[in-house]
């Protein structure tokens, strides 16, 4: 017996041993599979740091927005189509280095776990990647955008598909401005940053919904109070200015008039440690990375440690040192769509490889639940009263639009961003969108047009 059980004693080592090569091999290989696959065929994928090879990126119709051809890379047709996607697919030099063609590089090039790089060589074509976002609607946003710096962003706030996502300026990389165009010419100011997925933008009354959230949650009679606005309000320190003098309004119409005078009231009662607190709640302050294929959207940023008195009123309305990222900003109006919580979102959908096999498709992600549900539903309420009672639903025909403008002062004699956030509280339309127009002036003379032309856009392709 004793002979018996040492044997299998040993046996059970040599099983154990096995498996532990075994799983170092694994391991090895999945470790250093992508390093191989770029290094070792380089030649064939670049030319002085150009990608020329890859497989096909298709917008969410199946619309070609890049694709290789006689062994250079040939972007859509269209010269709009190709100036509206470029920052979500990225240019071939990298430069635009939050594009797709950067950040998937080696899925695109062909790399699998299965074959390796073998259709790649075999055929020289990578494996084609199916974003989320619509290659029409781009177009029309950038459209609309136009010529003008700023971000257009739409997104499924039950799913996270990014539907739309444009940034201006761009360029049409089949006529690709020289560095020293670029540096010199003030048109071109930041063109290879992604401005929806990396852009800071002081954010004016669109924080008005982060103080109305930190209202409802600490200050308990805050739906009976009245507030008065005689143009301005002294906060004892110095005056913060109104847009117009509102009289005697309550808190809805504090927030659909976008009242200074009464926001500054608010955020006084508050104190800013609770505001802090509260837009930490909401996402501010976290730069953790999103991981997976979601988007690594720049952290919005507040900090109010050193804020007195009049500081403090003009944070409560968006106008002191808070600066908030786009996309962001689309997920914590998404979290007030979606009942407290949004899903994280993402632009890659799907990857197959060149003989049809998928070999990922994206799942949902929620992000954390950063408002409880009445809180959430209070808020939704107060931002549909904004469109009734003052955008209008005829600025927004057949949405059952709610949301929030902003006409964020920039300082010295430039004109304010013009800002609209919102979303359609349609069953069948979950769509958030976030538009900014640097320098665009008000935002319900300027941002709403804006989105009010996506949104209608976005409302016939969820009709098919
Ligand atoms: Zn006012």
């Amino acid at each position: 017996m004793r002979a018996i059980a040492n044997r299998a004693k040993f046996l059970y080592a040599l099983i154990g041993v096995f498996l532990l090569g075994l799983s170092i091999l694994g391991y090895r290989f999945f470790t250093n599979a992508q390093n191989w696959s770029g290094q070792r065929y380089n030649k064939h994928l670049y030319e002085s740091g150009t990608l020329v090879s890859g497989g096909r990126i298709l917008d969410n119709a199946g619309i070609e927005l890049a694709r290789n051809e006689d062994g250079a890379r040939r972007f859509n047709d269209d010269r709009t189509i190709r100036m509206a996607t470029l920052h979500t697919i990225g240019d071939l030099e990298g430069f635009i280095s939050t594009g797709v063609h950067t950040q998937y590089k080696s899925e695109l090039t062909g790399y699998s776990f299965v074959d390796g790089l073998y259709s790649t060589v075999a055929n020289g074509s990578g494996n084609d990647i199916t974003l989320t976002i619509n290659a029409d609607l781009c177009a029309t946003a950038y459209r609309a955008l136009d010529g003008r710096k700023g971000t257009v962003g739409v997104y499924n706030y039950k799913t996270g598909e990014v539907l739309c996502s444009t940034s201006s300026p761009s360029f049409d990389t089949r006529n690709r401005p020289s560095a020293k165009e670029v540096e010199e010419n003030d048109s071109y100011e930041g063109v290879y940053i992604d401005r929806f997925v990396s852009g800071e933008y002081v954010p004016g009354s669109i924080f008005k919904i982060v103080t109305a959230a930190a209202a409802i949650d600490n200050i308990p009679d805050i739906y009976s109070q009245t507030f008065t606005c005689e143009g301005e309000y002294n906060i004892g320190e110095g005056i913060v200015k109104c847009n117009g003098v509102h009289g005697k309004i309550n808190f809805e119409q504090a927030l659909s008039h976008s009242c200074n005078s009464a926001f500054a009231q608010i955020a006084e009662q508050l104190g800013k440690d609770k505001l802090q607190q509260e837009a930490e709640k909401l996402g501010f302050n976290d730069f953790s990375a999103a991981g997976g294929n979601y988007l690594n959207c720049a952290g919005s940023k507040i900090d109010l440690s050193k804020a007195k008195k009049l500081d403090l009123g003009w944070a409560g309305i968006g106008q002191y040192t808070t600066k908030v990222n786009p996309c962001r900003y689309l997920t914590l109006v998404g979290a007030i769509a979606n009942g407290g919580a949004s899903p994280k979102p993402y632009v890659v959908d799907s990857i197959k490889t060149a003989s049809g096999i998928t070999v990922f498709r994206a799942k949902t992600k929620m992000n954390e639940e950063i408002l409880s549900s009445e809180t959430a539903s209070k808020l939704k309420k107060m931002l549909r009263f904004d469109v009734e009672d003052v955008y209008g639903d005829w600025s927004f025909p057949n949405l059952e639009m709610c949301g929030k403008t902003g006409t964020a002062e920039v300082g010295g004699d430039k004109r304010p961003h013009a800002w609209f956030v919102g979303f359609s509280q349609r069953d069948d339309l979950p769509l958030a969108i976030v538009v900014i127009i640097e320098n665009g002036g008000s935002g319900s003379g300027n941002a709403i047009p804006v989105a009010n032309r996506v949104m209608q856009e976005a409302l016939e392709l969820y009709k098919d």
